[in-house]
């Protein structure tokens, strides 16, 4: 479906929707990068998506025209105008913009479970509700899966393997019940304004949680074991109760560093510690 709608350019000019660096405002403007994107889900038809951060409303454009019922929450009153035309022109209910805060909302309750979650997301704001969204000790999520911009060097952590240098909490936190990988690398000139860093697109689906550990010990693991990533484990878990005793149970050298450990050797620690 390609709805009848002028260039967003256009829809920029009109609003004047300048961008504000304030609001971590970069735009995106090229449709076919933005269908790209809103195929990184999979088949949107009657699925429902939660997007955060629409703005002038480029990638929403492509989810309601790949078929998706976009709730879109944007803090910015004064894209509401244009969102608000674009609802027009979309089917009917096809578009809910919702005013606010994206950190002050409860996105489960206006989404509903069982919805793709996109967004193009200020940096900092995109980190914050990645953590939120992967956190928690209820699994599956509400949420079908993650299709989030993020400046290259995050992404990277978030899909890194041990051994490197981006290996941490984040990678971690994104890998041991879900998978993560990069969709899609975006170019700092696809942006108006362009920002001085590359981008690019994570897609991140639920898995199966590893039976018997909970994520606050795997939490409380990981933050320690990161924290001070430079020392050997047994220097770095000794605050954590139970945690050099489960390196000796599992046969792990504590004097290994936290980045050589793969995302199952930290949940055979936590899952070790929590049954103790
Ligand atoms: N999605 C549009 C695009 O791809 O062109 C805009 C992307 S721009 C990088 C980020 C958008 O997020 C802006 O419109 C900004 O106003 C909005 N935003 C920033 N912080 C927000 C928050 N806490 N809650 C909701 N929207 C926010």
């Amino acid at each position: 479906m390609t709805l009848d709608l002028p260039p967003l350019r256009e829809v920029i000019a009109r609003h004047g929707l300048s961008a504000e660096k304030a609001l971590g405002q970069n735009f995106l403007l090229d449709g076919q990068l933005l269908a790209r994107i809103a195929r990184v889900p999979g088949d949107l038809s009657g699925a429902r998506v939660f997007e955060v951060g629409p703005g002038p409303g480029g990638l929403t454009r492509a989810l309601v025209e790949a078929g998706a019922q976009v709730i879109a929450v944007e803090r910015d009153r004064r894209c509401m105008p244009a969102l608000a035309e674009l609802a027009e022109a979309a089917p009917p209910g096809a578009l809910r913009v919702i005013e606010g805060d994206a950190l002050a909302i409860d996105a489960a309750q206006e989404a509903g479970t069982g919805a793709h979650i996109v967004a193009n997301l200020p940096y900092n704001v995109g980190t914050a509700l990645l953590v939120r969204w992967l956190g928690g000790e209820s699994w599956p999520p509400w949420w079908a899966s993650l299709t989030l911009m993020f400046q290259k060097e995050v992404a990277e952590r978030i899909v890194a393997a041990p051994d490197t240098g981006a290996f941490g909490r984040l990678a971690v936190l994104a890998q041991w019940r879900a998978t993560a990988r990069i969709a899609l690398p975006v170019h700092r000139s696809a942006f108006v304004p362009p920002p001085k860093v590359m981008s690019a697109v994570v897609h991140i689906v639920p898995a199966p949680a590893p039976e018997g550990v909970s994520f606050r010990t795997l939490e409380t693991l990981t933050a320690a074991a990161f924290g001070q990533r430079r020392k050997m484990l047994r220097q770095s878990l000794k605050p954590v109760t139970g945690a050099l005793a489960a390196l000796e149970t599992l046969g792990i050298d504590p004097t290994r560093r936290a980045e050589t450990l793969r995302v199952e050797d930290f949940v055979a620690v936590a899952r070790a510690i929590d049954r103790r």
